[in-house]
């Protein structure tokens, strides 16, 4: 059933159902197809899958995937079955008469993809050193490394593939970003000269955002907002503790709000079900640490909000990265405050790696604060130069505006040297603020020079200065002093008036809780719920397969359905991912569900719809005189909508409107004018005994049965 033949543009139309290949997919399929080991690098959502999934399919040969986590081996399988691409997996959830089965089919060649995990494969190697093999593929490749982030020792076996299969190439996938770790692939898996493919780490599609220092109750307002706004979508909220994903989960349920949570600390079976509900669309919202998203291909998640500070750029990139991988505009936003650098600094203290740990959370800062564009920043990260701001994160949506803050920061340090540098951020606030709360009076610092000085700020202004001071470098926290603030050299030559000091403009807006939208288009409406009576019927069809939802059609797929509305089979075949194999498993369901969806609804005006809304006018049974009145139209544009139809396959039958001998008439007249073109031409011959819309239909349904020559 697999054609060889093929180029692999149209084997990635066939099945996959997409024109065109995205970045570097292309190069990496013909680096393996001609033999080479190939290191294959792009972010997550890159696309890396096709790029494995291709090779044996158009070249008659079988891959062996090496896969770290039987849920990813899982969904894989079942994405490519339902492509029509024969796949499986051999784990230990098998039992031996199912793998040798399934071996067994692997040497006949019927399987285009074998997936295994690594400890399989090491130890059963010469079960797989049979196997006619012309690829094998290493997926998660940053594994096998101890510098990257997820190091698993099964992974350093590895490097016996390259001994056992001399002749096979070896393709190597990671969304790592980390040079270090990237080198370190290829040397620990024992690549011989491979080909070194890295993809632009820029996902354009995810908007970038960060909200610093903002009260917990502000928060929970901001994200309840979010889970509303995508409130028929998935989104992941990841939180620096376990304790916090529970207090967020309690706290968004006072909003009427269900959210799982997910972390280390449940069971196994609970964070199995919470994820499988998650993938499956019965729950919209996790709570979870970062133990969450490893094993999860999910591709509909459409908001990724980071509830604390992450530990570093790549751990950040990573799990934002878990948004938005069908290529659709997806949101992130990072909130962050000095508790959770306190936090984190701790942590980072420790341990052997303290000094690298530091410094990658020092990055993790300077990008919160950042006032440049953010998508310039992270791509530096990695090494990637990006020409222009990227015009889709906070700064560049909403430039910084600044002022002098000269004065302003003046006060601030001179109240931090009356009371001898001993106060912490809130003391100092509450003094410049003028407050007699005992704390104050207790140290008697109502007394000092500057007390009120500054109470025509609020607190949170303040709080918004002096964190600028801190980044700023004009202020230190000294955690080992309680947190007391110090004045640094830079803080000095403000406070003496040898320099001046730019601050940026406080924004007091406050965010309210918000479950009314913006009103909308008649366009928007329509495509808004066409979408959504997709996603049902694309759910039903899930649940009866049991697989998940977003592996029959992803979002992306469902939202170009949405926007161009085919009414035909045919027409499925210019929206992307609907490869031949689920044109012709769903494809007619599909185009049900939004003929009905668009004539149920108020939808406006849409392409063809009108021949629909007679078609359905018929199949009630009415004559053409009285679908011609409920339609408002002339009888003769209704036999025109009946003609078109049948031209467009549908079943029409026309007793009702033509006799035996109106047809045989028809027939007789084409005959003598040899063109059934001529519809007047017809009419004249019959002595205009048949009006034009009827001879239209005539000759409609005789072409179809074959009963025209023409
Ligand atoms: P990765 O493994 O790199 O994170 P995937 O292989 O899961 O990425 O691909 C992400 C999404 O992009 C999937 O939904 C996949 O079907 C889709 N995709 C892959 N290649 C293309 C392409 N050439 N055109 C359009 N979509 C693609
Ligand atoms: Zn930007």
């Amino acid at each position: 059933m697999l054609m060889e033949n093929m180029t692999v543009l149209q084997a990635l139309e066939k099945y996959y159902g997409y024109k065109s290949f995205r970045p570097l997919q292309q190069e990496a399929i013909q680096s393996v197809l001609g033999g080479k080991d190939t290191l294959l690098i792009l972010p997550t959502g890159g696309g890396k899958s096709v790029c494995y999934q291709l090779p044996p399919i158009v070249q008659n040969g079988l891959c062996l995937v090496v896969s770290p986590l039987i849920s990813l081996m899982k969904d894989q399988v079942n994405a490519l079955t339902q492509n029509g691409i024969p796949a499986a997996f051999i784990n230990s959830s098998l039992s031996a008469s199912e793998n040798n089965d399934l071996l067994k089919k692997a040497m006949q060649k019927q399987l285009k993809l074998l997936y295994v995990s690594p400890e399989k494969l090491v130890n059963d190697m010469a079960v797989f050193a049979g196997l006619p093999l012309s690829l094998v593929a290493i997926d998660e490749a940053h594994c096998v490394s101890q510098w990257g982030h997820d190091f698993r020792p099964e992974y350093t076996q590895l490097k016996v593939i390259k001994e056992q299969f001399p002749g096979v190439p070896v393709m190597a996938l990671t969304a790592t970003a980390d040079k270090v770790t990237r080198r370190d692939i290829a040397t620990q898996l024992g690549m011989h000269e491979p080909e070194i493919l890295v993809g632009s780490f820029n996902r354009q599609n995810l908007s970038l955002e960060v909200r610093a220092n903002l009260p917990a109750r502000e928060r929970y307002t901001q994200i309840a907002n979010m889970i509303n706004k995508y409130r028929n979508d998935s989104g992941i909220i990841y939180c620096l503790s376990r304790k916090t994903t529970e207090q967020l989960a309690e706290k968004l349920a006072g909003f009427g709000i269900e959210a799982g949570v997910y972390h280390a600390g449940l069971s196994h079976e609970k964070r199995n079900s919470v994820q499988d509900d998650f993938i499956n669309d019965r729950l919209k919202v996790i709570c979870a640490t970062i133990a969450f998203g490893m094993g999860i291909d999910k591709s509909n998640v459409r908001y990724v909000i980071h509830y604390n500070l992450p530990k570093n750029i790549e751990g950040y990139y990573q799990e934002i990265g878990r948004a938005g991988r069908d290529g659709l505009p997806s949101e992130t936003r990072l909130y962050y405050n000095y508790g959770d650098l306190r936090i984190l600094t701790t942590f980072a203290s420790e341990g052997a790696l303290a000094e690298i740990n530091l410094e990658k959370l020092k990055r993790m800062h300077q990008y919160a604060e950042a006032d440049v564009c953010r998508r310039k920043i992270l791509l530096s990260y990695f090494g990637e130069v990006l020409e222009k701001d990227c015009g889709n994160c906070d700064v560049c949506k909403n430039p910084r505006r600044h002022f002098d803050g000269t004065v302003v920061v003046q006060k601030a340090l001179s109240a931090m040297k009356r009371m001898n540098e001993e106060v912490g951020m809130q003391m100092l606030i509450d003094v410049l603020r003028g407050s007699r709360k005992a704390e104050v009076t207790e140290k008697g610092y109502q007394n000092v020079k500057t007390f009120g000085a500054g109470s025509q700020h609020s607190f949170f202004e303040w709080q918004h200065y002096i964190n600028q001071m801190l980044n700023l470098g004009l202020v230190e926290i000294a955690y080992d002093e309680n947190f007391s603030l110090k004045i640094t050299q830079s803080g000095n030559e403000v406070l003496f008036g040898k320099k001046t000091q730019q601050l940026v403009v406080f924004d007091a807006e406050k965010e309210k809780f918000n479950k009314t939208d913006k009103p909308k288009t008649k366009k928007e409406k329509r495509e808004e719920g066409l979408f959504e009576a997709l996603k049902k019927k694309r759910q039903e069809l899930a649940a009866a397969k049991g697989v998940p939802a977003y592996t029959v059609f992803n979002d992306a797929t469902l939202t170009e359905m949405a926007e161009k509305t085919p009414l035909f089979v045919e027409d499925l075949a210019e929206i992307s991912g609907i490869g031949e194999f689920k044109q012709k498993e769903y494809g007619s369901i599909f185009v049900q569900t939004i003929r009905d969806f668009l004539l149920h609804n108020e939808v406006g005006k849409v392409k063809n719809l009108s021949y629909f809304q007679t078609f359905e006018a018929y199949q009630k049974g009415l004559t053409a005189q009285e679908i011609a009145k409920e339609r408002g139209l002339n009888k003769g544009t209704v036999y025109g909508h009946l003609a078109w139809l049948i031209d467009h396959s549908e079943n029409i039958e026309v007793s009702n409107y033509l006799s035996k001998t109106d047809l045989e008439d028809i027939i007789k007249a084409v005959k003598h004018l040899e063109s059934a073109e001529y519809l007047n031409g017809i009419k004249e011959y019959l002595n205009d005994r048949l009006e034009y819309g009827l001879i239209k239909l005539g000759v409609a349904y005789l072409k179809k049965k074959g009963k025209l020559r023409f």
